[in-house]
């Protein structure tokens, strides 16, 4: 396995990083994940445009334009240029003496890879999922690399022989460990706003922009926990996710069997469409 470390392709097992670095020491990064579908990466300028948005947020200077002509021969040394794939990107402030402020003049630490990753063509899961209030901090709308909120919600939801866990503030469902979430209720699609209490995914804006050309109404509108019975449909986006349907939220159970909400399967297909094309 191949990494690109710092502009170098390595080995993985000979790829080397600080224990200083600060990636390492205060999860002072950020990430992004992105998929090949047939040959080219789906939505690759909205990815890179959000990596770069958040690490404006967290001040730190990287220019990620050198990234699309680096992905390419990453892709070429792990073999991977015309297989389906995702790529995981991070960028993390560099290496410093451990203080908390930040160390200025710093050169960060980039880290690329590169996993065969075949995404079926419309993701079968009818997921079933728990719910818990949202015990992360106040910024969620940075993909920062400090994931232990999301990794501790994530494996709860495991335990509990569920794929994901819902999030809710203030008896607001906002997102999901590593998903967003859509309701439906009498043909309008529901989802949280795109503010710092979620992240607002890719497939998230990609699954609005099949909305509107569905004639779908939309509302960007948090559902309470209250309502969550009320709804028709619910289901999840996100980069490997895709488009997956709820099956059940905690007690509550939109299906018994495998079918799939008229919105939710319609949203599929276009989406399937939309990977055929891109
Ligand atoms: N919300 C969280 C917390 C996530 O970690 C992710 C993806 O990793 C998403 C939503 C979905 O984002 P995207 O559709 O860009 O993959």
């Amino acid at each position: 396995k191949k990494v690109w470390l710092n502009g170098e392709i390595l080995d993985a097992g000979s790829a080397r990083i600080s224990v200083f670095d600060r990636g390492f020491l205060f999860g002072d990064g950020i990430y992004e994940v992105m998929a090949r579908i047939g040959g080219r990466f789906f939505y690759e300028k909205a990815h890179l445009k959000r990596l770069d948005t958040c690490l404006q947020k967290i001040k730190i200077d990287f220019d990620t334009r050198i990234l699309t002509k680096e992905i390419p021969k990453l892709l070429q040394a792990s073999d991977l240029f015309e297989n389906d794939c995702l790529l995981y990107i991070q960028v993390s402030r560099g290496v410093a003496p451990r203080k908390h402020a930040f160390p200025h003049d710093i050169p960060p630490t980039v880290m690329m890879y590169v996993t065969p990753k075949i995404l079926p063509d419309i993701n079968s899961v009818n997921a079933s999922v728990s719910i818990m209030n949202d015990f992360r901090w106040s910024r969620c709308d940075i993909k920062t690399t400090s994931l232990l909120g999301n990794v501790m919600a994530n494996e709860s939801a495991v335990q509990q022989g569920c794929y994901e866990m819902l999030f809710l503030r203030d008896d607001i469902v906002t997102e999901a460990s590593h998903c967003n979430v859509f309701f439906v209720k009498d043909g309008t699609v529901y989802t949280h706003p795109a503010n710092e209490l979620i992240l607002d995914g890719i497939t998230r804006q990609v699954v609005l922009e099949l909305c509107s050309q569905l004639n779908f109404e939309v509302r960007e509108e948090g559902i309470s926990k209250q309502r969550i019975p009320q709804m028709d449909e619910a289901f999840l986006t996100g980069t490997s996710t895709q488009i997956a349907s709820i099956k059940q939220i905690d007690q509550h159970i939109y299906y018994t069997g495998d079918e799939i909400g008229e919105v939710t399967k319609a949203l599929q297909h276009a989406f399937l469409a939309l990977k055929n094309k891109e």
